[in-house]
């Protein structure tokens, strides 16, 4: 991916961090997916009260791209911290790596911005041997 959508990507990621609903943790999360035609779908995470009934920021973007018919990506960039400071990597819970795996394939990138940069892993990094009931490429 050129230098320009990496920021575009990444600043779309902080944008969307500031606006997560996370008066529990007060942990901020915020994910932007770029598809396959260049368009940038934002989310971030939203607590609840009831607290299994929160998303998490990279689900709550899958959502919005696939609920608008979009299924095919090309990126994925998180960031989050405590109120929204980002310091260390954010990386995705395990929930959100099966899903990304549903719809994304093994060499997918994954950026995930910090306070020095970005880092990029594959999917297949964060979930090795991940469970599909699709075809898909052997992920060792
Ligand atoms: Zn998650």
């Amino acid at each position: 991916m050129d230098k320009t959508t990496e920021k575009r990507l990444l600043d779309a990621a902080i944008e969307a961090m500031h606006r997560a609903y996370a008066p529990y943790s007060h942990f901020h999360v915020g994910a932007a997916l770029l598809d396959a035609d260049g368009r940038i779908w934002q989310g971030c995470n939203i607590e609840n009260a009831s607290y299994p009934a929160t998303i998490c920021a990279e689900r709550s973007a899958i959502s919005a791209a696939v609920s608008a018919g979009v299924r095919k990506f090309s990126a994925i960039a998180i960031v989050g911290g405590p109120n929204g400071e980002i310091g260390d990597i954010c990386t995705p819970c395990g929930i959100c790596r099966q899903v990304l795996c549903e719809f994304c394939p093994p060499d997918f990138p994954v950026y995930l911005g910090h306070s020095q940069g970005h880092t990029v892993l594959a999917l297949r990094e964060l979930l090795p041997y991940a469970f599909s009931l699709l075809e898909t490429e052997v992920t060792s």
